[in-house]
C-alpha cells in the first residue's frame, strides 16, 4: 500500500497546500475554525443524544 493520494481540502475539495494542510488556503483553514467555533456556541449544553430523544416522546 504505497499509494498515497494526498486528500483534497475538506472545505472546497481542492487540492491542498502543504503549507495549510490540510486545507489549501489560509481562507479554507480559518473558515474550519470558524464554524468549530460556531457549533460550541449554538449547543451550551451537552448534545441529545437520538435514545434519549425516543424514550422522551
Ligand atoms: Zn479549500
Amino acid at each position: 500500500m504505497s499509494t498515497q493520494r494526498p486528500k483534497p481540502c475538506p472545505i472546497c475539495k481542492k487540492p491542498r497546500s502543504e503549507e495549510f494542510a490540510p486545507f489549501c488556503s489560509a481562507r479554507c483553514r480559518d473558515r474550519d475554525l470558524a464554524n468549530w467555533f460556531n457549533d460550541d456556541y449554538a449547543l451550551p449544553g451537552p448534545p441529545a443524544s437520538p435514545d434519549d430523544v425516543a424514550k422522551e416522546d
